[in-house]
């Protein structure tokens, strides 16, 4: 007990001492601010290689004109598909999807697949609709050019619909919170327009597998940014 007395009134001294040193020094702050900034921005030069090294390095492959960064497959503006890549749906999206509509409807909701894979062809057709109907630089901006559709990769699904009304409905918010369970991403969120390129779209929902979709969502990033590519199309 005396020993712990001792202790506190150790530690109080000390941090009077340094109150009231601090209260002193505060006079001369703007002229010690020079010395901080160059003792901080030098300490950072040397800390920079370790904080580079916790970058996560990203292997990119192509394979028959698709692109894959570290083994997931990207279609977005940067990244195209050939017209040839022509498959469905994949059997795991497929497989995915009706195990979390199932789960769904215990919940009382109710899950459709509204578009889910989409040939270069029909891309196209659809592209050239909405850009005739709003000119090409909004139509950018929530219908993809032919070739650079998710949908042609057979891993993107439009969920009950494609309509901006969807926003904040209950299915969309269920869709949400829990699609990455069952492998999907919510693969153009609100707030990273300016990365994927697209409005946000709640119903739109791609495939990367249970591990990368938790840990997307867990960060709370888009696929671009956990791949560390771009989405922009190469000026013509
Ligand atoms: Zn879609």
């Amino acid at each position: 007990m005396k020993n712990k007395k001792i202790k506190i009134i150790a530690v109080m001294s000390v941090l009077l001492m340094l109150l009231i040193s601090g209260c002193n020094k505060s006079n001369d702050t703007e002229s010690s601010l020079s010395t901080d900034e160059s003792s901080v921005s030098s300490s950072s030069s040397v800390k920079q290689p370790a904080v580079k090294a916790f970058a996560k390095a990203h292997s990119t492959e192509v394979i028959d004109g698709v692109t894959y960064v570290d083994g997931i497959l990207i279609v977005n503006k940067t990244y195209s598909l050939p017209k040839s890549y022509n498959y469905g749906l994949t059997d795991e999206t497929l497989k995915a999807f009706n195990k979390m509509k199932n789960a769904a409807a215990k919940d009382n909701i109710y899950l459709e697949i509204a578009s889910g894979f989409r040939s270069y062809e029909e891309q196209e057709a659809l592209y050239n609709e909405y850009k005739s109907e709003n000119g090409q630089k909004k139509a950018d901006t929530y219908s993809a050019r032919p070739g650079h559709s998710e949908h042609q990769s057979g891993m993107a699904i439009d969920v009950n619909g494609a309509d901006f009304s969807m926003v904040g409905q209950k299915d969309m918010k269920w869709l949400g919170k829990h699609c990455a369970e069952y492998g999907f991403i919510i693969r153009f969120p609100k707030n990273k327009e300016s990365i994927t390129g697209y409005s946000y779209e709640p119903w739109h929902i791609r495939y990367v597998g249970k591990k990368t979709a938790k840990e997307i969502k867990k960060q709370g990033i888009c696929l671009e940014e956990y791949l560390g590519v771009t989405s922009k199309y190469n000026p013509q």
